[in-house]
């Protein structure tokens, strides 16, 4: 790949304009610290809104045609977004589709995955009450198979429509996800969800908005709410033995004294030693250099290796280093 130009030299309001009008909407020189729940990021070069296939293909097009990188964005709540922003094309999902078939549905993948879950249980589908307040779309939590008390959304995925990177569609399985923890094949791949059927019950409704509410309330004493945050930022452990439980990196964390930790304008999180917040003005080198002193204070204490769980978003080619 070309080395990218930096985004002051390019005239993205001029490569705006080469889009058919049928792809509008398209946000120049936003910043990514409006698109993501961290609230950091600097600009990126150009944010197009995809609503559809027509939508996503143009984008792809141009990348293709003006040799700029490209990335897939959601509700950008699992993503930690440099400060010099990206030099690039952020395909921003918004297909919002809705459709029931007997107990599945079948949803565009820009949809509010706490939405959806609202959604389904008026109708009566049960299945994804677990996961009530899990922020951002259901398209970023099924590439990274979201879960919390022990379910994951990748266990009810029938189908996923995709784009390839070659504009190409295709109709994927759940066995091309190749669900993991937190994990599935497209995180890498590069493939855009716009469109996927997810198998439900037709359950105890009663029961499971009573799981919802439970499970709200948890959410709202152990998270942030007010201050930005992406959630837990390291994954937890792999469990000692084969079939065991993973091991909680918020409680290594503590026990490594996480929660006095600092950088700048970020700080652990008072009530969850894994989740890191933007107390204001925090900087994505703040970010990381926090969560370089964290992972360190568990490999010195316990000898583990934390793994990064948000992802990190610069151009291609820019440096990560905090210094
Ligand atoms: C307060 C808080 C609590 C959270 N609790 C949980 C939790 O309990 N469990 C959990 O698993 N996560 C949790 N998260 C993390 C986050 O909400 C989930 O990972 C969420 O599913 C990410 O979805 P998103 O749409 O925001 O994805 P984004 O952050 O926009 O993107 C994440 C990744 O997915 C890719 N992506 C996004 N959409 C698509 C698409 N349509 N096609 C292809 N690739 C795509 C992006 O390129 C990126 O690599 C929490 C976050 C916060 C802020």
């Amino acid at each position: 790949m070309t080395t990218p130009e930096p985004t002051a030299r390019r005239d993205w309001r001029e490569l705006a304009r080469r889009l058919p009008a049928a792809a509008g909407g398209v946000l120049v020189l936003c910043p990514m610290s409006e698109l993501t729940t961290l609230r950091i990021g600097g600009p990126a070069g150009l944010v197009c809104p995809v609503q559809n296939v027509d939508a996503a293909q143009r984008f792809l097009e141009l990348s293709d045609q003006q040799r700029l990188p490209w990335t897939r964005l959601g509700g950008g709540s699992n993503i930690l977004a440099d400060d010099s922003g990206y030099d690039g094309l952020v395909l921003w999902v918004q297909t919002r589709g809705f459709e029931v078939r007997r107990d599945a549905v079948r949803v565009g993948a820009g949809w509010d995955f706490d939405a959806l879950i609202v959604e389904t249980l008026r109708l009566g589908l049960t299945g994804l009450e677990f996961a009530s307040g899990i922020p951002g779309t259901v398209g970023g939590a099924l590439v990274g198979n979201a879960g919390c008390y022990g379910h994951e959304i990748g266990g009810f995925l029938a189908e996923a429509t995709v784009l390839r990177a070659d504009g190409r569609q295709a109709v994927l399985g759940p066995e091309d996800f190749a669900f993991s923890y937190r994990n599935s094949a497209l995180k890498d791949s590069g493939d855009v969800v716009l469109e996927l059927v997810l198998a439900l019950t037709r359950g105890d409704a009663a029961a499971a908005g009573q799981c919802r509410a439970e499970h709200l309330a948890d959410r709202r004493r152990k998270h942030p709410w007010r201050q930005p945050s992406a959630g837990s930022y390291f994954k937890n452990l792999p469990p000692r033995e084969p079939g065991g439980r993973r091991r909680s990196a918020g409680e290594l964390l503590e026990a490594a004294g996480a929660k006095a930790m600092r950088e700048g304008g970020a700080a652990v999180f008072s009530r969850h030693a894994n989740i890191i917040v933007n107390t204001g003005g925090a900087s994505s080198c703040d970010v990381l250099r926090l969560a370089a002193r964290m992972k360190e204070a568990v490999r010195e204490k316990f000898n583990e290796t934390l793994e990064e769980e948000v992802r990190y978003l610069a151009t291609p080619g820019a440096s990560r280093d905090p210094a």
